[in-house]
């Protein structure tokens, strides 16, 4: 699996449509300060159902909408779309291709997309469950997190290794099941209730 490509409009200073095409191997991304290198960065971390937008150098979420320029007018929408190679069938569906969309306009509303068809943010997040590339993997390594996972809780390190290791997916779904579990042992209370002033 490999990133294919990165299409951005709207976002950020990213105005125009803009398509980045990235091949097998590395790719730098080089341009004067303030040309907008970090808000490619920010766009892949977006897409991938980033929630914060103070990660996003933010202080709304609106704040990635294009918020114009002293030439060009504030649009109205931001849409970014990541396009992952999956001939590997690493991430957990038939497609070779995987394009993940995220859009949002000023009003508030927002949408998400796999392959063209709506999604919800949930569905984005297990799609990238233990390959290290969801918005928590690590796959994308942003200033200062080397230091963070150095100095960080023993716990916070324990997930990058449960990422790594693929067994995210198991502890969500242990967790659900959890929670369902005691919501049924509560329900059984009450009807334990019931049964007892009905008797
Ligand atoms: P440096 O090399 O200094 O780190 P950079 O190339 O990484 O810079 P970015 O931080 O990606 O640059 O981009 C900053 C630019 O993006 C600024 O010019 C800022 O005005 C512009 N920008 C950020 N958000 C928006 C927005 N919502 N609308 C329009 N422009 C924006």
């Amino acid at each position: 699996m490999y990133l294919k490509s990165l299409e951005v409009q709207g976002f950020k200073s990213f105005a125009n449509k803009i398509v980045f095409k990235f091949h097998n191997g590395i790719t730098g991304i080089v341009g004067p300060n303030g040309s907008g290198k970090s808000n490619v960065g920010d766009a892949v971390r977006w897409v991938l159902g980033e929630q914060s937008a103070k990660q996003l150098r933010g202080a709304s979420m609106q704040d990635v909408i294009f918020s114009g320029t002293e030439n060009r007018k504030p649009l109205g929408f931001a849409s970014v779309a990541i396009t992952l190679d999956n001939s590997d069938h690493q991430l957990p569906v038939e497609y070779q291709e995987v394009t993940v969309t995220r859009r949002v306009y000023r009003s508030g509303e927002s949408e998400y997309l796999i392959n063209g068809a709506a999604c919800r943010l949930k569905d984005v997040n297990e799609l990238f469950y233990d390959t290290g590339i969801g918005k928590e993997g690590y796959s994308i390594i942003g200033q200062g997190q080397i230091e963070k996972i150095l100095s960080g809780k023993p716990e916070e390190r324990r997930e990058l290794f449960d990422e790594a290791a693929g067994i995210v997916k198991f502890k969500r779904r242990k967790a659900t099941a959890q929670k369902k579990l005691e919501d049924e042992k509560q329900n059984l209370v009450r009807v334990n209730d019931i049964l007892s002033e009905l008797t």
